[in-house]
């Protein structure tokens, strides 16, 4: 091994300790102000499409809708050229090598960016609306396979994005979806196993080269903010964005308007969580016909009305009430990491829509699942039955199996909604 001198020694401890890169422990905040230089990759230059066509293409197409969110002010093509890139982008399906063409909205929703090459898309079974989706980027359990990353889960709602556990290579994944590198997005890290935690550093990494400039938080049990803090030091690397990385316990720990994301204690070999995402209870549907008979006209009243407030009528009040059906609970998605079915488990699942479980054995090696802090699949859907989940998918499956045939089987004899989840796999929920 080189060694270092000990005249450089001295100079690096300096650097690795100085107050700038000093961060407390169980929180890190890295803002970018403190960051060298931010990243500027989109330019005026070109990228080349894979092997498969030469077509050359601008790296942004308007200084609104850049895709790597640095406004770089590229000229906005005329209707000719954006309709070119257009059908390009429908030509090629998938751009595995590129690094950020401003892909237009009408192209986003081609069966591509909603699935990924070659996924499978399943619709929700419950008869809820539509208000968010999940995809899987890995389902693999400690090694990857030919067909499976190590796990990696998101939840897209309303532009937002939800990451449970970033295994190797998960930005690998991220873009083989087309999820894009600068939307709102919050990391829960389940665990500090390799599988799940070692991609953190990478996709911090390739966000900032893809010139991410939203804040990011990350989520984690205690050691989590350690980690990251101990890899970018070691990487010497500072995101051109606000990171915040926080070490959590159990409980509600991220919010918004309208959902909210709990931690609860795993039972696996080291400490762990689980998450759950439930949405708040939604209005009911509004009634135009009843709102028109109280003598209020269409407009901003209305909206007033959908929003829960008191509005004048033509024969005094309006209430909410008067005008919406009953509400509707909302969705909620449980992921479990890995771990034991417990009981404790149970009580935080119970009743949830779609539950994520580890389902790393199939029965035959259900001893091997206990002493490793696992589930078999037939374990994860014994607590989803008890719980009263609805639909459960089952992940996290050791390279030991050719298939997921025998988990799946297993679990289906015991809850009558299950899915094996696939990479790239989305689901409506
Ligand atoms: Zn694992
Ligand atoms: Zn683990």
């Amino acid at each position: 091994m080189r060694r270092m001198s000990a005249t450089r020694r001295p100079f690096l401890a300096a650097r690795l300790l100085s107050p700038a890169r000093r961060l407390e422990p169980g929180r890190m905040n890295m803002s970018a102000s403190q960051s060298p230089k931010r990243a500027s990759l989109c330019t005026q230059s070109t990228v080349t499409a894979p092997a498969a066509s030469a077509t050359s293409i601008p790296t942004c197409l308007s200084a609104k809708s850049c895709r790597n969110g640095t406004r770089c002010g590229s000229p906005n093509p005329n209707g000719r050229r954006r309709r070119e890139l257009q059908s390009h982008v429908r030509r090629q399906n998938y751009f595995p090598d590129c690094t950020g063409p401003a892909i237009s909205s009408q192209a986003k929703r081609s069966q591509f960016f909603e699935n990924g090459p070659g996924a499978k898309h399943i619709t929700a079974r419950h008869g809820m609306a539509r208000m968010a989706r999940i995809i899987f980027l890995g389902t693999a359990a400690a090694i990857p396979t030919i067909s499976r990353g190590l796990p990696c889960v998101c939840i897209e709602r309303e532009g937002g994005l939800l990451v449970f556990d970033v295994g190797e290579g998960a930005q690998a994944a991220f873009a083989k979806a087309g999820l894009g590198w600068n939307r709102e997005t919050a990391i829960f890290v389940t665990h500090l196993h390799g599988d799940h935690c070692l991609g953190l550093p990478g996709l911090i990494q390739t966000m900032s080269m893809q010139g991410r400039g939203r804040p990011l938080a990350v989520y984690g049990p205690e050691g989590t903010a350690e980690f990251v803090m101990t890899n970018l030091r070691m990487l010497r690397f500072s995101p051109p964005f606000e990171l915040s990385v926080r070490d959590i316990g159990e409980g509600a720990i991220h919010h918004s308007n309208d959902y909210t994301v709990s931690a609860c204690r795993a039972d696996h070999a080291i400490p762990a969580l689980s998450y759950l995402f439930r949405e708040a209870d939604r209005p009911g549907r509004f009634h135009p016909d009843r709102a028109r008979a109280l003598g209020v006209p269409e407009g901003p009243l209305w909206k007033e009305l959908q929003r829960g407030r008191d509005v004048p009528g033509r024969g005094g009040t309006v209430r909410p009430g008067d005008v919406l059906g009953r509400g509707r609970p909302g969705s909620s998605v449980g992921y479990s990491g890995d771990t034991r079915p417990t009981a404790g488990l149970e009580r935080f699942f119970a009743g949830c829509d779609h539950l994520i479980f580890d389902s790393t054995f199939a029965e035959e090696h259900s001893e091997r699942a206990g002493s490793t802090g696992h589930s078999t699949a037939a374990g994860a859907a014994a607590l989803a039955r008890n719980a009263g989940v609805k639909h459960l998918i089952l992940t996290h499956f050791s390279a030991r199996y050719a298939d997921d045939t025998i988990p799946l089987a297993e679990a289906r004899r015991i809850h009558h909604s299950v899915t094996a989840a696939a990479d790239q796999m989305s689901i409506e929920v």
